[in-house]
């Protein structure tokens, strides 16, 4: 079952039973008979389940509720508690702090995303202010620390390794060193001794990726990990092997003491919020003879390195395996080295049930368009007053946050309508309002299509740039008489009819703008707290 389906299939199975006129032992079962069924379609241990049913069925004891008492509330509230519980393994063994010096090891296959994610990994932190640094010990593959020092390089970010072409010693740019060296665990303390004395706090440690079967590369692996004392070892997983995986990461768990997981290759399989559907993409891994799908795996991955890689739940008790599990901190969503988020259980289910992710909304909001940097945008909206500029403006936002296909991208401004016009408890109307917004609206951006409408906005910001002030400055929608348009399409060199289409999506978000009339504008720090709520 593809992860759109299963929230699907949960979302539908909660709605039949708020449906219901009185919530009985019949539809409490039959509502968790549903979503069991979907999550062990969706390969989730059969335990995990069979406790989440237990759990919630103790929780919710419809004898001992009494009446009054929101049942629907209390059922729902339970099963999406047992859902972050299934997914959620807690916290992870360390962690880093900036400015204290802590060293990271990175583990995993061959191929499952370890260096590219090792760079990620730097990245995301360098962006929050941390002083990064990457070591390739990876002697094993060829090409190994090219690929790193490329990446590293890119990202500005100093590396240490050894090349595996040029065997001389090149002092380049970032602290890179060329080496004939090829012990890995002797580049691997070098490497962390020298970021030490660079007072680097987060020294990232690359390991050749290996499989169950090779135990000298194990070895190896145990030696650089004795070697250099990792505060953290990160076990990479790719998704999209499914449980073939839980072996594997079961074999690393034995040899080094993983702390943390990162899963990788997550893109397109994550439901990405409210109103955006996973494509249903069936991949074929010849290797297992069998059929998979991509976001077939993904629920059943998590909860599965969740409790342990898969391994069977030595009892019934939930806690006595919370000691072992390994928490998933971030996946990778894409190749680019900016497809990296932070793995938050609770916005995760949220997004698999389709209630969005508001915190998610929230963080990528804020890095584009500081809260505080918008009171005269909120201001002019509490008039009433849509013009051209703001649109232009509330592009630019929509270009900056990255892949419109993504629901986070929605700039502030549409959640702000979003919470203003609809009761934001009210959940299911969040696909109403997504399919209002530009950048979700059909004709702007049609599903799987994400990069054609950006170059749709990229068009339209163009012909924009050929108006006047007093047009961009309007919100009066006869001043764009023929003339005007005439002139508009000859300065962008665009055909009327698309100066046309650009000034009728105008004219429909001016509509949904005018509602926001007298609206009051939060005060600083609201909005975050509202999107807590919306979480909790
Ligand atoms: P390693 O052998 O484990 O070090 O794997 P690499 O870092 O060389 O990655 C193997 C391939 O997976 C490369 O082509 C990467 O670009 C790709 N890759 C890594 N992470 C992701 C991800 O999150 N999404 C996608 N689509 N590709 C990824």
């Amino acid at each position: 079952m593809v992860l759109a389906q299963l929230g699907g299939t949960i979302s539908r199975a909660l709605q039949q039973m708020s449906n219901a006129t009185i919530i009985d032992e019949k539809v409490l079962n039959d509502c968790l008979n549903e979503i069991t069924r979907a999550l062990l379609q969706s390969d989730v241990q059969f335990n995990l389940v069979r406790d989440m049913q237990k759990n919630i069925k103790k929780i919710v004891n419809l004898d001992d509720l009494a009446a009054g008492h929101n049942k629907r509330k209390i059922i729902q509230q339970a099963i999406f508690n047992e859902l972050c519980k299934i997914l959620d393994p807690g916290k992870p063994s360390f962690t880093p702090k900036k400015g204290k010096t802590s060293v990271i090891m990175f583990v995993g296959l061959q191929g499952s995303g370890k260096t590219t994610t090792c760079t990620k990994y730097a990245f995301y932190h360098q962006k929050k202010g941390w002083k990064p640094a990457l070591v390739c010990a990876d002697t094993f593959r060829a090409g190994a620390f090219d690929q790193l020092k490329q990446n590293a390089t890119k990202a500005k970010i100093p590396f240490y390794g050894r090349f595996s072409c040029i065997p001389l010693f090149v002092e380049i740019d970032l602290s890179c060193n060329s080496y004939t060296e090829s012990d890995p665990v002797r580049i691997a303390v070098e490497g962390v001794e020298r970021f030490k004395k660079e007072n680097c706090d987060l020294i990232i440690v690359d390991t050749s990726g290996r499989h169950k079967q090779e135990a000298a590369l194990f070895e190896e692996m145990r030696q650089v990990s004795e070697a250099t004392k990792p505060d953290l070892v990160i076990f990479v997983m790719d998704s999209s092997i499914g449980q073939a995986a839980f072996d594997q990461a079961q074999a690393f768990k034995q040899s080094v003491a993983v702390g943390a997981v990162i899963i990788t290759k997550m893109d397109g399989h994550a439901k990405g919020g409210g109103a955006l559907s996973a494509r249903a993409r069936e991949v074929e891994f010849e290797q297992w003879g069998r059929i998979w799908s991509w976001e077939k795996v993904l629920v059943s991955c998590i909860s599965s390195v969740a409790s342990d890689y898969g391994d069977v739940h030595k009892d019934d008790s939930h806690n006595q395996v919370a000691a072992t599990k390994s928490p998933v901190i971030f996946i990778g969503t894409g190749e680019h080295m900016d497809e990296f988020e932070v793995f938050d259980v609770k916005p995760f289910v949220s997004r698999l049930l389709g209630m969005g992710d508001w915190s998610g909304f929230m963080d990528k909001i804020q890095e584009v368009v500081p809260m505080d940097q918008q009171p005269e945008l909120l201001q002019k909206l509490s008039e009433g007053n849509f013009t051209l500029r703001i649109m232009y403006e509330q592009f630019q936002n929509i270009l900056k946050m990255g892949p419109i296909g993504q629901v986070k991208c929605i700039p502030i401004i549409y959640i702000y309508i979003y919470i203003i016009i609809f009761d934001v408890s009210a959940q299911e109307h969040l696909e109403k309002v997504f399919s209002m917004l530009p950048g979700f609206s059909q004709e702007l951006m049609p599903k799987g299509r994400e990069k054609e409408s950006q170059a749709k906005i990229k068009r339209y910001m163009t012909m924009m740039d050929s108006m006047t002030n007093e047009e961009l400055d309007s919100s009066n929608p006869k001043l764009m008489n023929e003339s005007r348009i005439m002139r508009i399409a000859r300065g962008c060199g665009r055909p009327v009819r698309d100066v046309m289409e650009m000034l009728e999506e105008y004219k429909r978000l001016a509509k949904i703008w005018s509602k926001m009339k007298g609206l009051k504008i939060p005060k600083k720090g609201e909005m975050s707290a509202l999107s807590r709520n919306m979480n909790a």
